[in-house]
């Protein structure tokens, strides 16, 4: 089980924790990304995405709803779920083969889809401070977050 608490100053200590949390991810993991707009979920994305070897841009999937990334440990599917409504588009548009053990599928706005997604591997929580954020990771995994500052 873990349950971490930290304060990120700025965005460099966002891609810190994003670059200490890749190293623990693996295919057919699901992490679900809470937080209002603007705290910090896709920078936290990009920066795991990048640890984990993509090279280039990581756009926010805002219209498009997933952003598949290959990855040398498999396929990674990034899901922004903010304008996501309607659940019977979850079966019409196979999102739910998206989820599979092959695939690591970082989700933004998860509280949209409730109803449709699978339970996840890791809870990580975004909190807006007038300077900074507070994050929290909540897994019933043992995750080794050492690096983490605290
Ligand atoms: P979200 O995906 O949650 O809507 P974004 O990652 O798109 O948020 O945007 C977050 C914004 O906050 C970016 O401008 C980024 O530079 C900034 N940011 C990220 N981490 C921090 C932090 N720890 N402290 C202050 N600003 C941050
Ligand atoms: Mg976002």
């Amino acid at each position: 089980e873990t349950y971490s608490t930290q304060i990120l100053k700025d965005e460099a200590a966002t891609i810190h924790t994003a670059e200490v949390l890749a190293t623990q991810l693996k295919p057919g993991q699901v992490i679900y990304l809470h937080g209002d707009l603007g705290a910090g979920k896709t920078t936290l994305v990009r920066g795991i995405l990048h640890a984990l070897g993509h090279v280039g841009k990581v756009k926010s999937p805002t219209y498009t709803i997933v952003e598949p990334y290959a990855l040398s440990l498999g396929v990674c599917y990034h899901f922004d779920l903010y304008r996501f409504q309607d659940p019977e588009e979850w079966e019409a548009a196979g999102f739910r083969d998206y989820f599979n053990p092959d695939s690591l599928c970082l989700v933004e706005w998860p509280a949209r889809a409730e109803s449709v997604l699978p339970r996840p591997d890791i809870e990580i929580q975004f909190e807006i401070l007038p300077h900074g954020r507070v994050l929290q990771i909540i897994s019933q995994h043992a995750l080794a977050l050492e690096g983490l500052c605290q």
